[in-house]
């Protein structure tokens, strides 16, 4: 009889991990997470909300995705699970009649990325920052030290960038602004000038808490310079569509900078009188922000943060 081994698809595997990373943030030192079971994405629905005379967001599972659209055809920000892009295809389909011509990665992470060996596919051009490209190139061993599976060439951004890209199309100037070592190390900030639209992918989420991913390059400091710019850039009726959560604006954008500011402040003395990191989370900081962050103490992860926030002030000392 002859075995054949079955290969679970790139985006099943960048599902598991999103999903992975999250339990295993619960779960207590010493006890290993159980599997998760995978997401059900033929439940899935995709909904376009209109933001500007021609930019949409669409929602489905994963990040928030970006739709500008024009004569030109179209250009668009993140493309979630590898299940979903014919979702996606089809609702953009229903709001212009043409091509998909580009698409920019706001960072590595799968429920951003996923869909973009389909996009590649469909003759989508995908930009993205030197650091990201790196990094979906060379995914990391398993948990067990198996080599993670290389992904297909057409799944790479086919175009990088170090500094900032300027596309011109639709009557639009869409700016690709990197954004160092925040929620990673190959973070975009996608700023839309006519639609008044600024897209920070997750070193901005207003769901939940924020997620410093440190194994990714990303850090506290970083995080903190970004959010400071991305408030710079930001006008009264500038539109922010965060990595995750619902639409907000230069309001939110700073209550969620002096929320990150405040609770570093509060892990910093316990950080220099030598707390474990264990009692620090204990000491639960964030519960008068539990009630107020959407989707808060449940989804948000608290101690996630807050253990890395003590992990990154602990190694600066
Ligand atoms: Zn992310």
């Amino acid at each position: 009889m002859r075995m054949t081994a079955i290969r679970p698809s790139r985006a099943l595997l960048a599902a598991l991990a999103v999903m992975a990373a999250s339990a295993s943030a619960q779960t207590p030192a010493g006890q290993a997470p159980a599997a998760p079971a995978p997401p059900d994405f033929s439940k899935v629905e995709i909904k376009t909300t209109k933001i500007a005379a021609n930019f949409y967001e669409l929602e489905g599972q994963g990040g928030n995705i970006g739709v500008l659209v024009g004569p030109d055809g179209v250009f668009m920000v993140d493309s979630q699970f590898a299940p979903l892009s014919e979702k996606i295809a089809a609702a953009i389909r229903q709001i212009s009649d043409g091509r998909i011509r580009y698409m920019v990665n706001t960072h590595l992470h799968g429920d951003h990325t996923g869909g973009d060996e389909n996009f590649a596919k469909m003759g989508v051009t995908i930009f993205s920052r030197d650091e990201l490209r790196a990094r979906l190139a060379q995914p990391p061993p398993g948990p067990n030290g198996a080599p993670a599976p290389r992904p297909a060439p057409a799944a790479l951004p086919m175009v990088t960038y170090r500094g900032p890209v300027t596309i011109h199309m639709n009557g639009e100037d869409v700016h690709l602004i990197p954004v160092p070592v925040a929620h990673t190390d190959g973070d975009t900030l996608v700023r839309f000038q006519v639609a008044d639209v600024l897209m920070p992918g997750d070193y901005f989420r207003s769901l939940g808490y924020p997620n410093i991913d440190r194994n990714n390059g990303g850090t506290l400091k970083g995080m903190l310079e970004g959010l400071n710019a991305t408030i710079e850039l930001a006008g009264p009726n500038t539109k922010v569509i965060p990595g995750h959560g619902a639409v907000t604006d230069r309001a939110g954008l700073m209550a969620h900078r002096d929320m990150i500011v405040a609770i570093r402040d509060r892990v910093a003395p316990l950080v220099q009188q030598g707390k474990t990191q264990q009692e620090v989370v204990a000491a639960k900081l964030t519960a008068d922000y539990d009630a107020r962050v959407p989707g808060g103490a449940a989804t948000g992860n608290p101690d996630r943060f807050v253990g890395q926030v003590y992990a990154e002030l602990k190694g600066a000392r």
